[in-house]
């Protein structure tokens, strides 16, 4: 655990409010600056060719080198994000990378090698589905897809050439728990390396690496950013087994910049001020719309009728800001709903200050038939709300009013 600096300076652990500002921080910066500093420079210099001969030993013996050398390779505003990230995390190390999709396809791309397998829970989010099954084709990688939950079919669908099992939690729209000390298990004893997309759970609700999971990986678009105003994603784990994954991003080539590195460190900081309201909200807008008339069903973790509720409140500090809900009618109806809103915006993602709705039949399955998306629970009448830092009972009025709509 990357928590000796912390303990050092006689701060507790277990305060996310105060890892959230100061975890791992530099606390001598350049000109005595306050705030990190953006490095903007694509390269760096060496006094001179002994400089160099000893930069490159050390490199080479994996020694800490105490300095950088190109770009690609690293940035100090880069650095300083990750590991804020990987001291909320509990991790060893963390990757900044471009957006959460090339955290997860590269850390897909170095573990599954021509001709093996990925065992992957349904209700994930869209784009990872259509990697492992349209994308791994061409290096003869094997798919199977097991219902979040079913820790049987995950048994059964593993193979001598597994290489990777891999999850989200909570998972998108309806919110399904994973049992994240379970996957971990079979993980360590089917010797398959476990993979954990929590995202929706954010470091502050759930540390899935505490429960055994080898990788944890994060659209820091999200609610690490938490302002919709950046794309970035987190890789993060042990030495051993993320270091190899950032030497080969240093070939793929798809890093982060000093300016979003910035605006992360920037965000990271209110993250648990953030994500603590969020899930008042959450739990306050779940309460309100399950007992809504014109709501035919809500789904969020905190209710005590959802099927994760038990190992959420188990495993998680928390139950996060995503609802889901089906609105009492035809999509004729739910349109009239999402129309009425008047403080929630209708838009795609989540995890920032801004409340946001989303139709996920016509905004993240426009492209599949109908059958399709019966079968994927994406009917017409679901909508997922990703409540931001408003107050709750604004939030409530502008979904009542908007249900009275419907
Ligand atoms: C948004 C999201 C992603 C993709 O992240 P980008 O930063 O948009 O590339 C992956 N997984 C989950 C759960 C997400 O919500």
């Amino acid at each position: 655990m990357s928590q000796s600096a912390l303990e050092e300076n006689g701060l507790p652990v277990s305060n996310f409010s105060t890892r959230s500002v100061h975890a791992l921080e530099n606390r001598q910066k350049v000109h005595r600056s306050l705030v990190e500093p953006i490095f903007h420079t694509s390269t760096y210099t060496f006094d001179n060719m002994a400089d160099v001969v000893s930069y490159q030993e050390a490199h080479q013996w994996g020694l800490p080198t105490g300095r950088y050398e190109y770009g690609r390779y690293g940035n100090p505003t880069t650095t300083a994000a990750e590991e804020r990230l990987a001291a909320l995390e509990g991790a060893e190390t963390a990757i900044l990378v471009a957006s959460g999709m090339a955290a997860l396809t590269y850390t897909f791309l170095k573990h599954l090698p021509s001709g093996s397998h990925i065992v992957m829970t349904d209700d994930s989010y869209r784009r990872t589905v259509q990697f492992c099954e349209e994308h791994l084709k061409p290096y003869s990688v094997g798919v199977s897809v097991v219902p979040l939950g079913d820790f049987d079919a995950l048994e059964a669908a593993i193979r001598p050439e597994t290489k990777l099992l891999f999850s989200e939690t909570p998972s998108n729209p309806f919110l399904r728990i994973l049992d994240v000390e379970r996957f971990a298990e079979i993980g360590r004893r089917r010797k398959v390396t476990t993979v954990i997309d929590a995202t929706f759970s954010t470091p502050i609700n759930l540390n899935p690496l505490a429960l055994g999971i080898d990788i944890v990986i994060h659209s820091a678009t999200k609610y690490l950013g938490g302002h919709n105003d950046l794309l970035a994603g987190f890789i993060t784990g042990r030495k051993e087994i993320i270091n190899p994954i950032r030497d080969y991003i240093g070939i793929l080539g798809g890093i982060s910049d000093p300016n979003t590195a910035f605006l992360l460190l920037r965000g990271m900081k209110t993250l648990a001020l953030r994500v603590n309201q969020q899930n008042r909200n959450g739990q306050a807008v779940a309460e309100f719309l399950a007992s809504h008339p014109r709501v035919e069903r809500a789904f969020y973790p905190g209710l005590k009728n959802h099927p994760g509720h038990e190992v959420a409140v188990r495993q998680m500090r928390g139950f996060g800001g995503v609802v889901s809900l089906l609105v009492h009618g035809d999509q004729q109806a739910t349109f009239r709903f999402l129309d009425a809103l008047r403080l929630i915006y209708i838009s795609p993602s989540l995890g920032g200050v801004e409340s946001l709705a989303l139709h996920p039949a016509s905004m993240a399955y426009p492209d599949c038939t109908p059958t399709v998306r019966q079968r994927l629970g994406m009917t017409d009448n679901l909508v997922r709300l990703a409540l931001g830092v408003e107050d709750p009972g604004d939030l409530i009025a502008d979904l009542d009013q908007a249900l009275r709509c419907a």
